[in-house]
């Protein structure tokens, strides 16, 4: 999807070029451009990370949503349109992960500008198998809730795909830089095989049986299945679905039943917390923190994610 020839490429830089002045005009900004380096633009910040890594110091990164922004619910104001417009390329998960940015981008995206679905790309490749919402029939309250979860990156091993797909990607637009990106995606693939590595062990403290995920949306899916957990039940498959007085007692009931040790808010989550909190108050078992789609302070890159998320549960779980 990205094979766009060199002519068309060559169109593409020399609209951005044409249209930033009088962008730049209208907004009254800066220009985010460093000169000569590929300018790429992401929608969550986590992956503005990835791409980093493996873009190095030849990419201009920066993300649609601002850390700690859901992307199920979150529109991108106007003032990212100029930043669409000048972009090299512009890289999201697709799978209908980020329709507010995407309804964005779509129509701003210069002509012949790359735009990459990575969770699709990957799918397309045979690289990840894509999960579907509910697979295991958990969902409290959402028995015919369909649909592909599209959290693909929460598994280590399918964050390996995404940086591929990144990797080559950045090739595509910018061939001048392939040997830097080849060696900083081969570092990156390393740094990720000892993320494997440390979760496997930190998780390993959990003991068989007590795997079991309650969390305020249904992002988990895929790192349930990478690390043989299960997930029991979720206030809401997307945030913004405000859960029944019903769907709150029958999620009480499918925690209470499966005898969770824990219950896993999320950072970037109001309403659903609130309704998680309650139910982990009157069960009487803790409220700890799993990340999904958004970093913040604390947790500022994909490795660090991932590397929260496997001690989190096994403080939370292995007791
Ligand atoms: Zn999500």
């Amino acid at each position: 999807m990205n094979a766009a020839p060199a002519v068309a490429r060559a169109a593409a830089f020399v609209a951005a070029f044409v249209l930033a002045p009088a962008l730049l005009a209208a907004c009254g900004g800066n220009a985010g451009d460093k000169a000569g380096m590929i300018s790429v633009v992401t929608s969550l910040p986590v992956f503005a990370d990835m791409v980093e890594q493996v873009g190095g110091d030849r990419v201009e990164v920066s993300s649609l949503f601002p850390a700690g922004a859901d992307p199920h619910t979150f529109e991108p104001g106007p003032a990212s349109v100029r930043r669409i417009v000048e972009a090299d390329i512009v890289i999201v998960n697709g799978l209908d992960l980020e329709p507010g940015a995407v309804k964005v981008i779509e129509p701003n995206l210069a002509s012949n500008t790359p735009l990459v679905k990575m969770a699709e790309v990957a799918a397309n490749e045979g690289r990840i198998e894509l999960r579907k919402f509910g697979e295991e029939g958990h969902i409290a309250g959402e028995p015919g809730e369909e649909g592909t979860d599209p959290h693909a990156w929460l598994s280590v091993p399918n964050a390996r795909e995404y940086a591929r797909v990144i990797h080559d990607a950045l090739v595509q637009v910018d061939a001048k830089g392939a040997a830097t990106y080849d060696s900083h995606y081969d570092a990156y693939l390393a740094s990720l095989d000892d993320l494997d590595s440390y979760v496997k062990e930190t998780v390993s403290a959990v003991p068989q049986g007590q795997g079991k995920i309650v969390s305020t949306h249904d992002a988990f899916g895929y790192i349930a299945e990478y690390l043989g957990f299960q997930v029991v039940a979720v206030v809401a498959v997307s945030p913004g679905q405000e859960p029944s007085a019903s769907d709150i007692a029958n999620l009480q009931n499918a925690v209470d039943d499966a005898g969770v040790r824990a219950v896993f808010q999320e950072p970037q989550l109001g309403a659903e917390t609130d309704v998680l909190r309650g139910l982990a108050s009157d069960l009487g078992i803790q409220v700890c923190t799993l990340y999904s789609d958004s970093l913040d302070k604390r947790v500022t890159t994909y490795i660090e994610l991932i590397r929260f998320n496997a001690d989190e549960i096994a403080r939370c779980l292995a007791e």
